[in-house]
């Protein structure tokens, strides 16, 4: 199939550096003399039509810029067939040949289930701070949050220390502890809870007072989100409810969005510059229903089913590094 013009749009939750990938693609389609239509608010937006026709100057200086220049949404009318023809509906009649989807796991159902339903061939590019998708080393966004949540655990270790406190620090990551586990070791935490690893809450408490009585120094507990106890604030409630740290100066600081703003790091500009353009490549290659990711330096294409069937795993080696280190 011949393709002149290709849609771009990001969609779920946003992650900086989809600016980076939305840049990378439309110049990378202009190169390749194909038009470029952005498409806002991902799905939501190609429901209701809210095209935008891009050049390669409309991407000039949002290389570095967080967000997303063409804005990000949930739509649940997308989740039905119905929904989804409208969408198709509305490509048609702007001519949109194919599509780049930028974002998680979602985005990239929705965009399976698309093609099967419409034919619309689409590549997806992994745009998430979680990094919990299978096909990619990072994924666009992961860097820059891991980044901002050790630049935030070091300022919380200066207050902490200066009042032996103990700090529960609560990072994102519903599913998956990449940046539970990363920033723990890189910020030197005593403690790390992730959702791939079950910690009984009375470890949880001997761990805390065994340092505490030990070493009467701070210390910092890094919990994801999504861990199995429900999170900092749950855990705070057990541990005000013991006597044993009735004397223990506790806090809790939830970094919650801080972790998705902010100028996406070098290495996530890298990333996505590369992925926009090799998804365009691929489009070009005849490829559909795939998402490209970066695995051991190299460009490397995933069907999109294994991307959420499949389980990226975080390296148990690093959880035996905080336990030793700590
Ligand atoms: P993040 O991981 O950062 O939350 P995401 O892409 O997983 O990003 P979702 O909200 O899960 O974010 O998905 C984005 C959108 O994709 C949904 O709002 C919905 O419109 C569409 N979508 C998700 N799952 C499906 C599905 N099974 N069928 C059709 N569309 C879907």
């Amino acid at each position: 199939m011949d393709i002149h013009r290709i849609g771009v749009y990001t969609s779920g939750g946003d992650a900086p550096g989809m600016n980076a990938c939305v840049r990378a693609v439309v110049r990378a389609a202009v190169a390749h003399d194909l038009e470029v239509i952005g498409i806002r608010r991902g799905y939501a937006g190609m429901i209701d039509g809210a095209f935008v026709e891009m050049d390669g100057r409309s991407v000039s200086n949002i290389v570095q810029q967080g967000g997303t220049i063409l804005k990000s949404a949930r739509s649940e009318r997308f989740r039905t067939p119905e929904g989804r023809a409208l969408a198709a509906e509305n490509l048609k009649k702007v001519g949109i040949d194919a599509l780049v989807g930028i974002g998680g796991d979602g985005t990239f159902r929705g965009a399976a289930v698309f093609f099967e339903e419409h034919g619309i061939p689409i590549v997806g590019c992994p745009g998430t701070i979680d990094n919990d998708l299978f096909g990619t080393d990072e994924t666009i966004g992961y860097d820059t949050a891991l980044n901002t949540a050790v630049e935030n655990i070091d300022k919380i270790r200066d207050t902490a220390d200066a009042h032996n406190r103990v700090f529960l620090v609560e990072v994102m990551g519903r599913d998956s502890g990449f940046i539970a586990l990363n920033c723990a070791i890189s910020g030197g935490a005593e403690l790390v809870l992730i959702p791939e690893m079950f910690t009984e809450m009375d470890d949880i408490k001997e761990r805390i007072l065994s340092l505490m009585t030990a070493q009467s120094r701070s210390s910092i507990v890094v919990v994801a989100e999504g861990e199995d106890q429900g999170g900092a604030h749950q855990i705070e409630l057990a541990l005000r409810a013991d006597d044993a740290f009735s004397k223990i100066d506790l806090r809790v600081c939830i970094l919650g969005h801080t972790q998705r703003g902010g100028s996406p790091s070098a290495r996530d500009r890298v990333l996505a510059s590369r992925l926009g353009a090799s998804a365009v490549e691929a489009l070009l290659d005849g490829h559909t229903s795939v998402m490209v990711g970066v695995v051991n330096h190299d460009i490397k294409m995933t069907p999109l089913r294994n991307v959420w069937s499949r389980k990226k795993n975080i390296n148990y080696e690093l959880l035996k590094l905080t336990q030793l280190l700590s």
